[in-house]
């Protein structure tokens, strides 16, 4: 069978091209280290998928600084600031006077874009349509794995480090004898009922609402789009919710004394968004290091999955970028502990962050008001904005 197979030998083998294979492998590049890219997915459905949003001034910093494009800053749209709304009234948080940072709204498709044509014109090796069957020899020194391209032609990769970059479902995760692995997962009994409509913006700022009838958010992707969600049954049905019950449902969610009033028109995507807060560890297995939601997901509610699957990369770039240079394995050997601090710092903001604005279903009337003593105590206080602003805008990069 293995002799059907084309052997590839390379330095990294990335598994999965989203936001932190594509990044690792650019970094990697751009310091001479031969690597190359598996990637299930053709170009055109990953572009086409909305997923992430909210990019922390240190994920900007890394599309621009490392030379992908500035795109990020001429397109996207720099905000200082949130609303969160409870009891029908809105309280702004603004993150510049409290913490001095910024977030930016810019879709996970254009960081694709950025990314995909980056490694295009650096003449990178992505392999796009090409899945991951068999991923073995981690404990080796030449780790391998087997992929099939879109033309049906079978491959055989060895590398010196393998990358598991392959998202909530990860292959490679699931490669890791069972004996060698620890899983944190929590499960919520809600989800979120997404919807992109032609519209007009509602607010300037992102607007988390906590109200009686689930939690809501009013989020923005340009002048005409705009992006908003609901709390649901994780088993809704999209098809029995027209554009009318929509808007109506969102609109009770932010109805308060004030009159605000969500701007509506066309709704041409929805769908439920089921999620978890989950981690494994360590986040490496003798040759195979795991990055972004292959090694731990969060729930969208701090906007952090993206942004951690970056922080990740970072951390592992710079232990291969050691290793080539210096022969040293320190940092690669400290990967898992170094990426999981800033992990576990993320699950307990974005834990926080849904059970403070979300209703479970059959709340008692103590749990709701609960709920809301939480965010008085936040808005009330300029210690409590402070910690979910230092938060929501992110940590320094280690
Ligand atoms: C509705 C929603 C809203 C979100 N909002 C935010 C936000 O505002 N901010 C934020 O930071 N994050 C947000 N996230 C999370 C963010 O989208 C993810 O954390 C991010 O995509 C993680 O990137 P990744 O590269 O690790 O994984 P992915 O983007 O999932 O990429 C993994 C890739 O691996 C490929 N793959 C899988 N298996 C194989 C295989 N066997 N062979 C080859 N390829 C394979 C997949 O096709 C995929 O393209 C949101 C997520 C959702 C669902």
């Amino acid at each position: 069978m293995a002799n059907e197979r084309t052997l590839i030998k390379t330095r990294v083998g990335i598994v999965g091209g989203g936001p932190a294979g594509l990044m690792l492998s650019h970094l990697l590049s751009h310091s001479g280290i031969e690597n190359l890219v598996v990637e299930m997915r053709d170009h055109e459905t990953i572009r086409n998928t909305h997923r992430a949003g909210i990019l922390e001034a240190q994920a900007v910093k890394m599309l621009t600084d490392s030379g992908i494009n500035g795109r990020v800053l001429t397109h996207g749209d720099e905000h200082s600031g949130i609303d969160l709304r409870f009891n029908g009234e809105s309280h702004p948080l603004d993150f510049t006077d409290l913490v001095d940072a910024t977030v930016t709204l810019y879709a996970q498709n254009e960081v694709f874009v950025d990314l995909a044509a980056a490694r295009e014109r650096d003449g990178g090796d992505v392999r796009y349509g090409a899945e991951v069957t068999a991923v073995f020899d981690m404990e080796t020194d030449t780790p391998k794995f087997h992929f099939t391209d879109a033309q049906g032609q079978a491959f055989e990769v060895h590398c010196d480090i393998l990358v598991g970059a392959d998202g909530s479902r990860s292959f490679c995760r699931r490669a890791i004898p069972e004996d060698k692995r620890e899983n944190y997962t929590v499960k919520y009994p809600f989800a979120w009922f997404g919807i992109l409509a032609e519209a007009p913006k509602s607010s300037a700022e992102l607007i988390y609402a906590n109200s009686p009838h689930g939690f809501a958010l009013i989020s923005q992707r340009s002048e005409s789009v705009q992006r908003m969600y609901f709390q649901c049954d994780p088993n809704e049905d999209t098809s029995s919710w027209d554009d009318d019950r929509i808007w109506a449902e969102l609109q009770r969610r932010v109805d308060g004394p004030d009159g605000f009033e969500l701007k509506r028109g066309r709704i041409f995507d929805k769908s439920v968004l089921p999620f978890r807060s989950f981690v494994r560890e360590p986040l490496s297995h003798g040759r195979l290091y795991l990055v972004g939601d292959a090694g731990h997901t969060v729930p969208p509610t701090g906007a952090k999955g993206l942004n951690l699957a970056f922080a990740d990369v970072k951390v592992l770039f710079e232990a291969i970028d050691s290793y080539y240079s210096t022969r040293g394995i320190a940092l690669l050997e400290g990967y898992s502990d170094t990426a999981l601090k800033r992990v576990w710092k993320a699950q307990n903001f974005s834990y926080w962050m849904t059970t403070m604005l979300h209703t479970p279903p059959n709340a008692d009337p103590f749990q709701l008001k609960r709920a809301i003593g939480e965010l008085e105590t936040v808005v009330n206080s300029r210690y409590g904005q402070q910690y979910l602003a230092e938060s929501y805008t992110g940590w320094p990069h280690s």
